[in-house]
């Protein structure tokens, strides 16, 4: 293989399909999107997907003959080894999907697969602004909610290639049902899905809000309308700002960081997620774990997805196989 100095990403999640170009110094070429579209099912999505990586190549200058490598970014749980979707809560039906295969022999390429919240750690930490950053937790608080970890300088994928599902953090065993099927998972309150969840439960009650005039109730309609002075909005905010700010707390004990990165959409809401969240988190964890770490939002905003898929393509170029 020729030596080539640009990687393909390909990022799956459970409302888009992102794609780019990065060259190895973390610049990012082109960014595409579109909506998943998830109820098609995989075999249209990832014919989908396909397309939307020919549209970041043209959209860069390069062609595939120029590409390293590919790197796919998915929800868990799935392997990485044998670079198979595993059936994640938030893309049903893709119950085995040999997608390493499909981008492989589509591109003619190598192609290797990541937990999208390990991925996303990755973009972060080779390619985001953190200096002396030696531990970092990230976690993506999107469609679902999924993490990653560095420890000591290197990234953690655990027994399976899912460590740092800190999605499934359980705050309350008698709690919401979670897609992964138990109970009180932060997933279940503070993902993007289940914010307009518990909007639309608390609506039902009857009580007045702004948020009735909206025909499909978000996350982004709670935060928005939250900010505006809604009452009932405010309360699904802040209980979801608790509840992360509850789970995050318990990973900082457990991981003992120092440094807390938050990304996915849910994160547009800016420091009005940020700071309570922070607040609350540094204020429950232990003391020496909570004095140690700090919170911050993702450096690369919406790309962050398709900058961790590269970034993971690019560490798996330099050892040569996944590990
Ligand atoms: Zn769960």
């Amino acid at each position: 293989m020729p030596f080539c100095d640009h990687v393909l990403a390909l990022d799956i999640g459970g409302t888009k399909l992102a794609a780019g170009v990065m060259n190895r110094t973390g610049k990012l070429l082109s960014f595409v999107r579109v909506p998943t579209r998830v109820e098609e099912g995989p075999d249209i999505v990832i014919e989908r997907l396909l397309k939307l990586g020919h549209e970041a190549l043209a959209a860069s200058g390069h062609s595939q003959g120029d590409i390293a490598a590919i790197g796919i970014g998915c929800g868990g749980p799935l392997d990485p080894v044998t670079g198979r979707v595993q059936g994640p809560p938030g893309l049903p039906y893709w119950d085995d999907v040999p997608i390493v295969e499909l981008v492989t022999d589509a591109y003619d390429r190598p192609a290797f697969l990541e937990n999208d919240g390990t991925a996303a750690v990755l973009g972060e930490y080779h390619f985001g602004p953190w200096r002396g950053v030696r531990h970092m937790l990230y976690l993506t608080v999107s469609t679902g909610v999924g993490g990653g970890l560095i420890l000591d300088g290197r990234v953690h994928r655990g027994a399976a290639g899912n460590g740092g599902e800190f999605g499934h953090v359980i705050i309350d065993w008698n709690g919401r049902v979670c897609g992964c099927g138990q109970r009180g998972c932060i997933e279940a309150y503070a993902s993007g899905t289940s914010i307009a969840r518990r909007a639309v439960e608390a609506l039902g009650a009857g009580p007045a809000s702004s948020m009735r005039d909206v025909a499909v109730v978000t996350a982004e309609t709670v935060s928005t309308h939250a900010a505006q002075g809604d009452r009932l909005a405010r309360q699904i905010w802040d209980e979801t700002t608790a509840a992360l700010g509850r789970a995050i707390a318990v990973m900082i004990n457990v991981v003992e960081p120092q440094l807390v990165v938050l990304g996915g959409g849910v994160t547009r809401a800016g420091n009005a997620l940020l700071l309570p969240v922070r607040r609350a988190a540094l204020a429950q964890a232990m003391r020496p774990a909570g004095a140690a770490a700090r919170l911050e939002l993702a450096s690369h905003g919406d790309t962050v997805g398709v900058v961790g898929a590269a970034a993971s393509a690019l560490v798996h170029l330099q050892q040569g196989a996944p590990s």
